[in-house]
């Protein structure tokens, strides 16, 4: 006899051992500078003391490995059955780049999820004598089954939501915002990346508009976390696996004081 019921969704939302809050950083769109957000409030975090681990599980674009200068020919070392993640500037990383290099964006959802729960659960992100306070998740962009079966894996504390203040941009964060809510995920708050340019005589320019990420944030009644200028220091930063200069790292310091709360 078949059933017409349908399956319910497998949900394992038991805790990662010595890591503290699970923060996913999500976007609707790629290319809106999610793994330069993740890097840089990790750089933040990190800055003000905090143990931090980023779990790269953006198959489409894994650039997490390129951002923290982490060798993708080296897979992770295991101990005891767990993978030992680099750590680079002092932050924990792993990559679906390091653990599957280019086949992550072939490969079907099932299998890509597996290797994500792994990294996730199998990883040693922190120990009793030095845990983790922050992991942050660098999500796949937009509402895939992928974002969907990460969240029913582990317990997301919050997810912060990054846009362009451009209307395609946001039109998309919005989507990725309602999918983590549907989710039962508190949304932390939204970030507008590439807000502005300023030019070297000081005056300001609104590349993709002005607004979009503030317009989004009242209107889904969540908080605003701030804007972010097209800033050559962050792009060459983020292409050499440099930190960014202090001066280009104050928004998000400024971001990650807002997670204490
Ligand atoms: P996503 O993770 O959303 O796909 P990335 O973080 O990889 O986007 O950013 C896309 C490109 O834009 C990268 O080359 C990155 O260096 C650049 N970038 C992102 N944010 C900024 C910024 N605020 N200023 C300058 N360049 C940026």
């Amino acid at each position: 006899m078949s059933s017409s019921k349908p399956i319910p969704p497998s949900i394992n939302h038991s805790p990662l051992a010595h890591v503290g809050r699970i923060v996913a950083i999500a976007s609707g769109k790629g290319g809106v500078g999610k793994s330069t957000t993740t890097v840089n409030l990790a750089h933040a975090l990190t800055h003000a003391g905090n143990r931090v681990g980023i779990l790269d599980a953006d198959i489409y674009g894994p650039s997490i490995p390129r951002m923290l200068q982490l060798d993708t020919n080296l897979r992770p070392e295991m101990v005891d059955g767990q993978m030992i993640p680099p750590i680079s500037y002092g932050i924990r990383a792993m990559s679906i780049g390091l653990v599957m290099g280019e086949q992550a964006a072939i490969l079907r959802a099932p299998m890509i999820t597996k290797a994500l729960v792994q990294m996730l659960r199998l990883t040693r992100w922190g120990t009793a004598e030095e845990p983790l306070d922050y992991l942050l998740i660098d999500m796949p962009p937009g509402t895939g089954d992928i974002n969907l079966s990460l969240a029913q894996n582990v317990k997301l504390d919050g997810a912060m939501i990054v846009t362009t203040p451009q209307e395609v941009s946001v039109m998309d964060a919005r989507k990725a915002l309602h999918a983590m809510r549907k989710l039962g995920v508190a949304i932390l708050g939204v970030i507008e990346n590439m807000s502005y340019f300023t030019d070297p005589a000081g005056t300001r320019h609104a590349l993709f508009g002005t607004g979009g990420g503030k317009k989004l944030a009242s209107e889904e009644g969540v908080n605003f976390l701030g804007e972010i200028a097209v800033d050559t220091a962050l792009g060459i930063a983020a292409d050499t696996g440099a930190i960014p200069e202090k001066q280009a790292l104050l928004p998000y310091i400024s971001i990650a004081n807002l997670l204490k709360h």
